[in-house]
């Protein structure tokens, strides 16, 4: 057995209190919801890999061939959206990504497995993989969340290098935006929002999620979103499923977006229910819902998937054995003739 680290102390350590309460005669509390509504018990199984927007096919071979090499759920996570990172055309992750209004790209990601371990950052300057370092500050740390300039500390003593970020084209879309925006105040839009956001099941039962953005474009400075937010931009639970979100930040955040669809998994909602759900949610916390667009994509753990988005220009990537990798288009509040 490989030597307990101290992360893995610290991860297991509620487990042995609840089996000594157990031990102590206390019994486990009930979901009446869950009791209603008992959970689907059929699916295609793993592996299953599903992920946000067309840039999601290239991410989901990654993380299949990951999968196939004999990785875990986590591993090919992590592999699957290192893709997008590493894309330049990609203007919404990782190298490529739009610049803050003031020209620099700062970059959220956030990973977690099913049995509740997770890691993130948060405003992460010119480092090309947060996802990895995200997984760093899983590993290797007793945290969770690292920000800003401590967050680039760390990436840099585990072995990162700085890259450049902020491409040409980039570049150029941030000039053309500043002299279109003399009020220097970002947009909320339905359309610059396309964070990779990737749940995988692989053949053991285990899930996992990860998530990795450079957020709204054009926006303040030191802004964060739901991305690296556990439990809004992503959440996973081996008991049940993961789920994971795109679109505007803040909205998520208000609704505890992914959080949600998960815990409405285990109420007994497929994936698409669950999101549609969470959508309608996200829609009663924001009154400016018709201005902004969200979309959910979530995986249960017997490999049924499913999305569903406010506005009808969200799509996802779902890979299965039996199918292939391909493009899905989830249901929307808004109709497509709209
Ligand atoms: N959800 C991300 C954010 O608000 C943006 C996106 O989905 O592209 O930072």
């Amino acid at each position: 057995m490989p030597p307990i680290t101290r992360r893995r102390f610290i991860r297991r350590a509620p487990l042995a209190l609840s089996a000594t309460a157990l031990a102590a005669g206390c019994s486990p509390g009930t979901d009446s919801a869950a009791a209603e509504q008992p959970a689907a018990t059929t699916g295609p199984g793993g592996p299953v890999i599903i992920s946000t927007w067309r840039h999601g096919l290239a991410a989901n071979e990654a993380a299949w061939a990951n999968l196939q090499a004999g990785g875990s759920a986590l591993d090919a996570a992590e592999a699957g959206v290192r893709v997008t990172e590493a894309d330049p055309e990609v203007s919404t992750v990782g190298i490529g990504g739009r610049p803050d209004r003031d020209g620099i790209v700062t970059l959220d990601a956030a990973i977690m497995d099913g049995a509740g371990d997770c890691g993130s950052v948060l405003a992460l300057q010119e480092i090309l993989h947060p996802i990895s370092v995200a997984r760093r500050v899983m590993e290797n740390t007793p945290h969770v969340m690292l920000a800003g300039e401590g967050a680039q500390q760390f990436a840099i003593a585990e072995g990162f290098p700085l890259t450049d970020l902020l491409t040409d084209a980039a570049r150029v879309d941030w000039e053309t935006w500043k002299r279109d925006n003399p009020g220097y105040r970002p947009p909320i839009n339905v359309e610059n929002h396309d964070t990779i956001g990737l749940l995988t099941l692989d053949r053991n039962g285990n899930i996992a999620a990860a998530c990795t953005t450079s957020g709204a474009a054009f926006k303040y400075h030191g802004r964060v979103g739901d991305s690296p937010i556990v439990g809004a931009g992503l959440y996973a639970d081996n008991n049940v499923g993961a789920a994971t979100a795109t679109g505007w930040g803040e909205a998520v955040v208000r609704a505890c977006g992914s959080f949600l669809v998960v815990e409405l998994m285990r109420q007994g909602h497929s994936p698409t229910d669950a999101c549609r759900l969470a959508v309608e949610r996200v829609i009663e916390k924001n009154p400016d819902w018709r201005e902004i667009q969200v979309g959910f994509i979530a995986l249960d753990k017997q490999g049924n998937t499913g999305g569903y988005c406010i506005h009808p220009n969200f799509d996802y990537a779902v890979y299965t054995e039996s199918e292939g990798n391909r493009m899905v288009v989830p249901g929307s509040k808004v109709p497509s003739d709209e």
